[in-house]
């Protein structure tokens, strides 16, 4: 089979399960990690005659790693993929079914993002095949967890991967994405103590400490979001999205837990968030409570030194399609991990982000043959 045949590396990855557990426990194991994903990619790579490189992040969680280095590059570029995709619940159509219909391939990945890691493939393995005279040197990458807590790129960039530039594979719609919020999540607790409920006054009811809590975080929200706007991205946002607390109707509440998520806007430092609500919340709010650091976060991404690339990518597109947009969005990616390591990066792709996880996942097997040309094009400057 040759590489450049998208429809069929794409039906042969989306039938490898590759679902992120996302923390879950009761997902069966033949269908989540990604290691069937990076045998098949590897294997692919080598039928190409090019090395290639592991990094094991946990087990059966390995970020997979080539080059292509031309004699004289002009540039060099990473191409970053995720191979994991969310889970499969409530999907309509066979999840590892890769079923084609009206030139859509249907299943889970098809979108979000195996299309975009297949024309990476792809316009790889033409640039190993017909090794042009002038053309980027190629650092192609496929980690792991980027649906979760964003460890594969993670180690990635700690490992010392660098390039001129980056581009993310993510659905796009042939569009460059240049800048997205990024996120934190933390929790913040309240203390009481817990009684009968026919005596509540022998005991502290945490969840009443919450309520005062959440009034205080209603108030810094709404300021927050009045506070400053991105022209592409919009307001810096917090949201409680989950609240736990008691363990029985006539048990006093001895403790209640909230999770925040906060969206973050370019320059915005995920780690001063839960600082600055809780500096916020000690001066407003007159009960004890306590902030639970955040175990992850992923920055914003923002477009810093990335116009060269932005020309470069957009020139290649318009070859191949006429047209396209230069566009924010409000999902995070791998690409803000990438740019806070200094390399400039967008992100790129094939198929629509609004069929990305859904219970019908698709994309149009059209685009993902043109992704591929485009990225040929850009990496030798067409
Ligand atoms: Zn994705």
């Amino acid at each position: 089979m040759r590489l450049s045949d998208t429809t069929t590396l794409l039906a042969d990855l989306v039938r490898l399960p590759s679902v992120n557990p996302m923390g879950r426990s009761n997902i069966p194991s033949d269908i989540t990690l990604e290691h069937r994903v990076t045998a098949y990619l590897e294997a692919k790579l080598q039928e190409l005659g090019i090395p290639t490189e592991r990094q094991t992040i946990a087990p059966g969680r390995d970020n997979l790693i080539a080059r292509f280095q031309p004699a004289e590059p002009t540039f060099s570029v990473l191409w970053e993929c995720h191979q994991d995709t969310v889970p499969i619940d409530g999907m309509i159509v066979e999840p590892f079914g890769a079923q084609i219909t009206d030139g859509k391939l249907y299943g889970r990945g098809a979108c979000d993002v195996k299309a975009g890691g297949v024309a990476m493939l792809s316009a790889f393995a033409r640039l190993v095949q017909e090794n042009p005279s002038r053309a980027a040197a190629v650092t192609l990458a496929f980690t792991v967890d980027e649906e979760h807590t964003f460890l594969g790129v993670q180690h990635l960039m700690k490992s010392g991967v660098r390039a001129d530039c980056a581009i993310v594979a993510e659905p796009t719609q042939l569009n460059i994405v240049k800048s997205h919020k990024g996120v934190v999540r933390w929790q913040i607790e309240t203390p009481g103590v817990a009684c009968h409920s026919s005596r509540p006054d022998q005991g502290v009811n945490a969840v009443y400490r919450m309520g005062r809590v959440l009034t205080g975080i209603a108030e810094y929200a709404q300021n927050l979001m009045a506070s400053r706007t991105d022209p592409l991205l919009g307001p810096p946002t917090l949201s409680v999205g989950m609240i736990q607390g008691g363990v029985s109707p006539n048990t006093v509440p001895d403790a209640c837990r909230i999770e925040i998520d906060r969206r973050l806007l370019p320059g915005e430092r995920p780690e001063d968030a839960p600082a600055d609500l809780d500096a916020f919340l000690r001066k407003t709010v007159d009960v004890p409570f306590q902030t639970i650091p955040p175990k992850w976060a992923c920055p914003a991404l923002e477009s810093r030194g990335a116009d060269t690339l932005i020309q470069r990518l957009g020139t290649a597109i318009n070859t191949v399609v006429a047209t396209h947009a230069v566009i924010g969005v409000p999902f995070g990616t791998d690409a803000s991990t990438i740019s806070s390591a200094g390399l400039p990066a967008v992100i790129f792709g094939p198929g629509d982000i609004a069929q990305a996880h859904t219970k019908d996942e698709w994309v149009e097997l059209r685009q993902v043959e043109l992704a591929a040309d485009i990225l040929y094009r850009f990496a030798v400057g067409k």
